[in-house]
């Protein structure tokens, strides 16, 4: 891959929400949120209800293209994910994702349950919270 580096390109850099230190973006694909139904669309998209309710005629779901969830990585941490948000300004805010999270995805990942392709977010969440599920099962 050619290494392209121009100068004018501002790199963002995330820091561990865990041990404050630089993590890696993994170039994991982006999971948009989507919201689902007109007080959602409205609340998320910061809509007018009238814009809402017109929207949520029209379909019934709608993606988001400035919210996502991204893998990092932390040397001290290993892998997380992150849920990022870019603003007006292109400044991208990120946040630890959550299970409400990934519910809005299109990936729909169920943290609560175990599921044969379950990600590594997945099973660390199921370490966090409880140990029934059995891999060699
Ligand atoms: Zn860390």
């Amino acid at each position: 891959m050619p290494n392209k580096r121009s100068r004018h390109t501002k790199t963002q850099k995330f820091n561990c929400p865990y041990c404050k230190e630089r993590m890696w973006r993994m170039g994991s694909p982006k999971y948009y949120l989507f919201y689902q139904g007109k007080m959602e669309m409205q609340k998320g998209l910061n809509l007018t209800s009238k814009k809402a309710s017109f929207l949520a005629n029209q379909r019934s779901t709608c993606v988001d293209n400035n919210i996502w969830i991204e893998e990092f990585f932390c040397e001290n941490d290993g892998q997380i994910w992150m849920r990022l948000y870019r603003g007006e300004d292109k400044n991208i805010i990120a946040c630890l994702a959550k299970a409400e999270d990934w519910k809005r995805t299109t990936k729909t990942i169920d943290p609560e349950r175990y599921h044969p392709s379950a990600s590594e977010f997945t099973l660390k969440m199921s370490r966090n919270t409880s140990r029934s599920f059995n891999l060699s099962q």
